[in-house]
């Protein structure tokens, strides 16, 4: 029954009503028919209160106001910004909400043209092109770039849009152990011998797939060893920096410049616009020639309707901020204060002796539950003191590496963060999930 549910990802907060009518739903399907009156329960409808960032967030069902720790707002742009905001407006005057038109036939705006270009100069890399969705983005592109006969080695934590495309293109698939490169490295040497040219070997191409941050672990991918492995054997790098690209190095440019791996040696990179961008959609940068090919003949570019004119608006005026074109040191002072308050909630949640995941300067941080049963408790007395949390289980996890993953923003406040770790630790003390000594107190 359990491998029914591969592929959806339980992750909501207050997941216990949503896991139940999920279950329900499966249970349903394989009967084949109603089986009893479904349980009421559903995803919470939540309501914006504020312009504050998206940092807190009203539940119309249960609790009243409370603090967002669950929203991909990594730079705070999820809200009226004294830049962004008026622009975004303006592009809604003058091209509309949609095109209502495929890029080919007339839904490519001035602004698609443009943000294009502003992509390829942020992420460092001569073309990209873009995408409504960043889902469709992964699960479109790679049925593209690879097919029967070619080779995907995957890194086995990497996101269901990966997985999807993957499969979807019809190439041979192998996974590596997560973020292991000397497995990845195993894995290669298992299917070609080292220094084959491309020419000669059994397979018409070799992907490698592997993440920036991971959206689970909160981890930075190895990318330096990775790139230099896939140098030695000839196998391209696709790296999808959903997670990191805004959020993370010197001037938001991702796990590149954080790593300090040249770009020229990440064949094919993505990312999406729904994270640190405050947008929506997806992008692949590369080289002209790979994004010139993409353009002609990939099926979401010339069969779907292009990105909406105000979100590309969104990405356009965001990314300015970010490289501080608009005049002022916002960006710089947000890029400060993510990896600022990402350092500061990582070590302080440490400090009380929490399991936490992930590495120093990533805004993403599982605190380990393991114990599938202590979701619902641990997510119902955060809601309770009005602290949302996304909380992870099966099959988005192992059965029993079940978590909360906290997402921090440039947005929250020092007194958010601090009243967010009073809420988690006396949660933790309760539900029983502070599994190392505290640290004492220095003062
Ligand atoms: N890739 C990764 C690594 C993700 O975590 C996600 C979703 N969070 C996506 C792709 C899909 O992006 P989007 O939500 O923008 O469709």
């Amino acid at each position: 029954y359990a491998s029914n549910l591969q592929g959806y990802a339980p992750i909501c907060l207050g997941l216990e009503d949503f896991y139940i009518r999920r279950l329900y739903l499966r249970i349903q399907d394989c009967f084949g028919r109603p089986i009893c009156s479904p349980p009421d329960a559903w995803f919470d409808v939540v309501e914006r209160v504020s312009n504050d960032n998206n940092k807190t967030l009203k539940r119309t069902t249960k609790v009243s106001r409370c603090l967002n720790l669950g929203s991909y707002n990594y730079l705070g742009f999820a809200a009226s910004d004294e830049y962004c905001t008026p622009r975004v407006i303006e592009s809604l005057k003058r091209f509309s909400a949609s095109t209502c038109s495929t890029r080919v036939d007339g839904g490519t705006t001035t602004l698609h043209s443009e943000l294009e270009v502003c992509v390829a100069n942020f992420v460092g890399k001569p073309a990209a092109i873009v995408f409504g969705m960043g889902y469709a983005t992964n699960s479109a592109i790679l049925p593209v770039l690879i097919g029967k006969g070619g080779l995907i080695i995957s890194d086995s934590l990497n996101h269901n849009s990966i997985v999807n495309g993957a499969r979807g293109s019809g190439a041979t698939i192998r996974v590596f152990q997560h973020n292991t490169p000397s497995h990845l490295e195993k894995v290669l040497r298992e299917h070609i011998a080292e220094g084959q040219p491309r020419t000669h070997r059994p397979w018409k191409k070799i992907i490698v797939v592997v993440e920036g941050i991971y959206s689970m672990e909160g981890e930075l991918c190895l990318l330096p060893e990775i790139v230099a492995i896939c140098k030695k054997y000839k196998a391209y790098v696709y790296l999808d920096e959903a997670h990191s690209i805004g959020a993370v190095g010197r001037t938001g440019r991702g796990v590149c410049e954080l790593l300090g791996v040249d770009t020229a040696d990440v064949d094919i990179m993505m990312g999406t616009f729904t994270k640190s961008f405050g947008s929506c959609g997806g992008y692949i940068a590369g080289s002209k020639e790979l994004i010139e090919c993409l353009k002609y003949t990939c099926p979401a570019h010339l069969y779907a309707t292009s990105i909406s004119p105000p979100a590309a608006q969104q990405i356009i005026s965001s990314i300015k901020v970010i490289l501080g074109e608009d005049g002022s040191t916002r960006g710089a002072q947000k890029l400060g204060q993510i990896r600022e308050n990402s350092n500061f909630f990582r070590s302080e949640l440490q400090k009380m002796g929490f399991e936490v995941l992930g590495d120093n300067d990533s805004p993403v941080m599982p605190i380990m539950l393991y114990n599938p049963a202590k979701i619902p408790a641990f997510s119902r007395e955060c809601l309770k003191r009005n602290v949302a949390v996304v909380t992870v289980a099966f099959p988005a996890t192992p059965l029993l590496l079940a978590r909360a993953r906290i997402c921090i923003s440039a947005a929250h406040s020092r007194d958010d963060l601090i009243k967010a770790l009073e809420v988690i630790s006396e949660v933790g003390d309760l539900v029983g999930i502070k599994y190392f000594p505290a640290e004492p107190n220095k003062e």
